[in-house]
């Protein structure tokens, strides 16, 4: 289809609160960087995302970070854990808001830490209006997602030609009171579905699948802290997930991949055991 030539965008001021990748060398006082942690190695940060730990003045992070992450800000920065699931005391989102623009008001460069990327799943959207309605410019470094960074950990391809043309993301997480997740778009067996926080619900989303059409025997992987030295898969089929999740006792963090990808995998892991037996 032919579409006419858009006009020109105007210049964006440097530092405005719509920065360009061009004026995102500079950390500016008074800025909140929104930085994606990756999945769990610290190997797996962004050279940016070090950079701006090391410029930073405060951070704000999450449960389950990697201390060594924490350890790449100045001795001297502030570090506030703002979330921590073991004791379960996790300060409100309105409150992590307004923490980050108390500091950046205050002439700090407030670096907020979360898990794989900040805009997938991670509340980055949410803060990065608080920011923008409060006038305060925001960065985002992007990380390596769960999903991204468990595939590559277990040689588990999401697409591929012979098995998935695409690959969703989906949450299975739901707040209270909210209505049920529409799972009749996922019951493709050419989709890869991976699901984040879905522990919980996971009998509920094996039954939704089932109900609309997705084979009992559909080759699941659920994968436990991907990517850090404690991580774990264990592999079985969509009709007895929520059962394997209770007899294997797998805990958050995890991620179910649900779809025939999961049998390259297994190939995979064969191939590569035959190889160091011959
Ligand atoms: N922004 C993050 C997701 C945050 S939601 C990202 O892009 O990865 C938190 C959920 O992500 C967890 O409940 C779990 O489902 C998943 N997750 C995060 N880190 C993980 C890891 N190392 N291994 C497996 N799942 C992980």
């Amino acid at each position: 289809m032919h579409r006419p030539a858009l006009p020109p965008l105007p210049p964006t001021p440097a530092g405005s609160p719509h920065s360009t990748p061009r004026d995102s060398k500079v950390f500016a006082p008074g800025s909140v960087c929104l930085v994606g942690a990756g999945p769990g190695d610290p190997d797996l940060l962004t050279l940016r995302a070090v950079q701006r730990l090391g410029e930073a003045d405060v951070l704000l992070y999450d449960h389950l970070l990697d201390p060594q992450i924490l350890r790449l800000a100045p001795p001297q920065a502030s570090r506030i854990c703002v979330g921590k699931r073991a004791s379960r005391h996790t300060l409100p989102q309105a409150d992590i808001n307004q923490l980050l623009i108390d500091f950046a008001r205050n002439g700090q460069r407030v670096v907020r830490l979360k898990g794989g990327d900040p805009l997938l799943f991670g509340r980055g959207g949410e803060e990065m209006l608080a920011l923008a309605a409060a006038g305060i410019p925001c960065e985002v470094v992007p990380g390596i997602s769960a999903a991204l960074g468990a595939a590559a950990a277990l040689g588990l391809p999401l697409t591929h030609r012979d098995h998935a043309q695409g690959c969703s993301l989906v949450t299975g997480h739901r707040r209270q009171g909210e209505s049920a997740l529409d799972w009749t778009q996922h019951s493709t067996p050419e989709q890869t579905l991976v699901v984040y926080m879905g522990l919980g619900e996971a009998a509920h989303i094996a039954s939704q699948l089932l109900a609309h059409g997705r084979d009992p025997a559909t080759p699941v992987a659920i994968v436990e802290r991907a990517c850090s030295t404690a991580q774990r898969c264990v592999c079985g089929q969509l009709a007895t997930l929520a059962q394997l999740i209770a007899d294997q006792q797998i805990a958050s963090p995890a991620l179910l991949i649900i779809g025939s990808v999961v049998t390259l995998h297994q190939q995979l892991q064969a191939l590569r055991q035959q190889a160091v037996i011959s």
